[in-house]
């Protein structure tokens, strides 16, 4: 059985009924990038019924632009770093992937540290890429002001600019919507950038290069965090009734930062102030954490090929009690390409970063048990996808059929069948995207 055998595709719809079906087997992320490859007027993402940001399209997308988006869309095609990007001395690590360095590392400003998700490296880089001239701009998330709790594509071109896109967003966010447009400003007046996005946003723009040289020709690097999957807009719902918090009175959402993890700060139109530890947010061991379905089946939580994936380091996957309130943030930095090499090593030179000791993939596993567990798991998870008839992400360079291969059957059958019954259940599945605004 090879990845594309279990694909699943179903044959003989009309194009816009094509990119429905990925919505309606949960394989939209919500990324945007179909509605930036075939035009607002012809696929528009909109919020949907379950709270979601999902592609509305028209009878006029044409079966070759579908084709493209199929390429494209981190929903049906994932891939691991390409091969260009692999150097002759970069390691190899089955769950880890391709890296040339793993250490300990924290942004230089005590500042910069403080304000983001975890140590600031994500946004030590963005800063030090800006001001040292090395890009024009970077493309990245800041907080939506029309829906609080979701993240939107933002440009920084200055220090401001990055400092007020710091921070995790763990809502739907939309980070590839306007790429072309992107592409065709920094094109037109002969601009770079560099990308920081989650790790099926840096999917969806490494497929695109393919299609588009000037992804490659204008984009220096793509940076990504070490992503378990985002807070479903229904998990946040329920969170907020349980603290009877209306969530269309919330006015703004920061989900992390202001200390590592810090708290999550939730202000209504009233004028309160809420805040919750990441413990009382998140649950004990990520238990309140209610993840889509596609998340649940993600194959590269981990930026398998992204140049630079930055992570958090509490071992377990969570912080203790003591740790929410005293941790100053440190990222484990997982260095992957010799652009990603370069820029970090130039960003510690110019202190903008603090390198730390060294890292192994063992440290990873205990920083990151769930993405271990995930990366082990899914192919079985697929091939249950795959038994109950709905479509499965073609894969490649993920290392998912090897770990496979290591586990036990008994673990496999588990997987697998568990996933098949909730697929069958009607799990896995969302309703054909109608929008909600009237
Ligand atoms: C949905 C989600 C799930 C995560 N799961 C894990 C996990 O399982 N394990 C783990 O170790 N860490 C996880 N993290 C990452 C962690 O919260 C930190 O983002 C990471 O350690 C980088 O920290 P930093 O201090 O360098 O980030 P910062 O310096 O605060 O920079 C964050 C950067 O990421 C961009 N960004 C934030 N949210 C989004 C988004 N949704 N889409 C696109 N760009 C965005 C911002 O624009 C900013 O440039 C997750 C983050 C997210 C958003």
């Amino acid at each position: 059985m090879n990845s594309d055998t279990l694909v699943n595709l179903q044959v003989g719809l009309a194009p816009y009924e094509q990119l429905n079906q990925i919505v309606e087997h949960s394989l939209c992320i919500g990324c945007g990038i179909c509605e930036s490859m075939a035009g607002v007027d012809t696929v528009q993402m909109q919020l949907v019924e379950n709270g979601a940001e999902r592609p509305i399209a028209n009878k006029g997308l044409s079966q070759q632009t579908m084709n493209e988006i199929t390429s494209v869309c981190p929903g049906t095609k994932i891939e691991g770093l390409p091969a260009k990007l692999i150097s002759d001395d970069s390691k190899l690590d089955s769950v880890w992937g391709v890296w040339q360095d793993l250490y300990l590392c924290h942004a230089a400003r005590p500042s910069v540290r403080h304000l983001s998700s975890t140590g600031g490296v994500l946004t030590g880089i963005a800063l030090y890429l800006i001001e040292s001239a090395t890009v024009d701009f970077v493309l990245h998330a800041k907080a939506s002001i029309e829906n609080p709790a979701f993240g939107e594509a933002c440009i920084s071109r200055t220090r401001e600019d990055v400092l007020n896109a710091a921070g995790s967003r763990y809502g739907p966010t939309a980070t590839l919507k306007d790429i072309v447009s992107v592409l065709d400003h920094a094109e037109q007046n002969h601009h770079t950038f560099a990308f920081i996005g989650t790790p099926c946003d840096v999917s969806a723009l490494r497929n695109y290069a393919k299609l588009d040289s000037r992804v490659d020709e204008l984009c220096i690097a793509m940076m990504t965090m070490v992503c378990g999957g985002f807070m479903a807009p229904s998990g946040l719902k329920s969170f907020l009734q349980t603290e009877n918090i209306d969530l269309d009175k919330v006015t703004s959402l920061r989900y992390r930062g202001y200390g590592c993890p810090g708290p999550t700060t939730i202000q209504t139109i009233d004028g309160i102030t809420h805040q919750f530890t990441y413990l009382d947010f998140w649950g004990e061991d990520d238990s309140a954490w209610q993840l889509p379905p596609r998340c649940k089946i993600c194959a590269d939580g981990i930026g398998d090929a992204a140049d630079i994936a930055a992570s958090d380091t509490w071992d377990g996957g969570s912080p203790t009690v003591e740790q929410q309130e005293n941790d100053l943030g440190t990222n484990a930095a997982i260095v992957r390409t010799a652009m990603g090499r370069k820029i970090m090593d130039d960003a510690i030179e110019a202190a903008y970063l603090v390198r730390g000791s060294n890292l192994t993939p063992d440290d990873m596993n205990r920083f990151q048990p769930h993405q271990e567990a995930k990366k082990r798991s899914v192919w079985a998870r697929f091939k249950g996808i795959h038994e109950a008839n709905q479509m499965v992400p073609d894969t490649n360079n993920l290392r998912i059929r090897q770990l496979h291969e290591e586990n036990t059957t008994e673990q496999n059958q588990t997987q697998q069948s568990g996933t098949q019954q909730r697929v069958l259940a009607g799990k896995f599945s969302e309703p054909t995207p109608k929008s909600i605004k009237t």
